[in-house]
């Protein structure tokens, strides 16, 4: 029996990477026009960093995560999310001194023990960025409007919807807390179990809840935005009049109170209705007291995580150039050697060409040059090389005429160079 990959894991394939490429690209030039510079982080870390900077009650920390002894004994943890990564580098490396905000982003693979279902996966593909060190609310604005010109920059954002949220401040939680308590405990009968479970740990959560049996009592539940303090209340009014200055389109969605235990203030997702359940395609906020407690300086934060595999997804079956310009067709031996060289030649200049190796009839070199998708087929024989001339077919039209092996190499960096060099 052959080895399979591991349940939840999964290969991107060459015929998918043209749109990884892409989506990497997009994220690298939005970033760095913000500002942002690149700071990658190690795949796994010591396990506490995560118990304490996500957060002990949360579902990651509690049921999601690759934790293992290493061969010393010591505990660590494949990353479920990157921000906590992030943050210890931060500390670590005196990030602080540095002019405020600090920004930095990183992209790579995640590691979560979900379920997994189309779109969720237990390796999966975040982009993550942060802005450090700086309270004021153009931030918050400035780190959405980024978030949505990465869509834009993919042609996504017509098909994505912003959703917005305060979540308020260490002020705000007892009292909204209460409220919710007050306002569930009489309905607990109609939550799921996980729910009521939830009633003790951490109500808020409970808004956060997908089954649908919940979601009447949800959507009737008092609103977060009521119970906000003078200065959360100041602060999210202030970013909505920095998005509208950007005319950045979003719905304030009181029940936007995301999963992980850290964000005060500011949070937001991006939506679409095209992926089924697996509908967040990114989301974010404020973390302000969080370097704090990981052992840093009292310097703020707001990040948010991009899911990769969604946006990939998103992009659908687009056409992947990847075709070679031409086919080099030697047959036999003494062609070969001649057309080694000139391939190199053409390749090193940027020309994307393939050579076969002399040793199929010539019919079936013309017929893998058609599956291969090439615009043109280079054929030398005995002939053609005591000619010094090479054959140059053009795959389409059949329309064949002789070109100096000279000046075969400039030949096909000009055909490569044509729009549309290959079908
Ligand atoms: P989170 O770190 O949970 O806020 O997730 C941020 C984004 O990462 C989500 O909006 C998803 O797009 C993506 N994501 C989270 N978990 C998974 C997963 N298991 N598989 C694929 N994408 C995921």
């Amino acid at each position: 029996m052959p080895i399979k990959a591991v349940r939840g894991v999964r290969d991107i394939l060459p015929a998918e990477s043209p749109r990884w490429q892409r989506v990497e690209a997009a994220g690298r030039s939005v970033f760095e026009a913000y500002g942002y510079r690149e700071i990658r982080l190690p795949l796994f870390e010591r396990t506490e960093l995560f118990a304490r900077g996500i957060g002990e009650a949360t579902d990651i920390v509690q049921k999601e995560m690759y934790t293992f002894e290493d061969r010393s004994g010591d505990s660590v943890t494949l990353r479920p999310e990157a921000t906590a990564s992030l943050l210890r580098a931060y500390i670590e490396h005196g990030f602080q001194v540095q002019p405020k905000p600090v920004r930095l982003y990183t992209m790579g693979p995640m590691f979560r023990y979900e379920r997994p279902q189309a779109g969720r996966y237990r390796q999966f593909h975040q982009a993550d960025v942060e802005a450090l060190g700086e309270t004021h609310p153009a931030v918050d604005a400035e780190v959405i409007a980024m978030l949505m010109d990465f869509f834009g920059a993919l042609g996504l954002a017509d098909r994505l919807e912003l959703h917005v949220n305060s979540i308020g401040d260490a002020g705000t939680r007892p009292a909204y807390r209460a409220r919710l308590l007050d306002y569930f405990a009489p309905r607990s009968g109609e939550l799921c179990p996980e729910c009521r479970g939830r009633l003790d740990r951490n109500p808020l959560r409970v808004l956060d809840c997908k089954t649908p049996g919940c979601q009447p009592v949800i959507e009737k539940a008092p609103s977060i935005l009521d119970s906000l303090t003078a200065e959360a209340a100041e602060h999210f009014e202030r970013v909505r009049a920095c998005l509208d200055a950007m005319g950045i389109a979003y719905t304030v969605t009181p029940r936007l109170v995301r999963g992980l235990d850290y964000y005060v203030r500011t949070t937001f997702e991006v939506l679409t209705t095209e992926l089924g359940a697996q509908n967040a395609v990114a989301g974010g906020g404020r973390y302000d007291g969080l370097i704090e407690q990981l052992g840093g300086p009292p310097d703020p934060g707001i990040g948010f995580a991009i899911g990769l595999e969604r946006v990939v997804l998103l992009l659908g079956d687009e056409a992947s150039a990847a075709a070679p310009v031409a086919v080099l067709i030697p047959l036999g031996d003494a062609a070969l050697s001649r057309l080694l060289g000139i391939a190199r030649e053409a390749r090193r200049r940027g020309a994307r060409v393939e050579l076969g190796y002399g040793t199929r009839k010539l019919q079936r070199e013309l017929e893998r040059t058609n599956r291969l998708g090439a615009g043109f087929a280079v054929i030398v024989g005995d002939d053609e090389l005591a000619r010094g001339q090479a054959l140059l077919r053009e795959m389409k039209s059949g329309a064949q005429r002789g070109v100096p092996l000279e000046g075969l190499a400039d030949e096909l960096v000009g055909l490569a160079a044509r729009p549309g060099a290959a079908r």
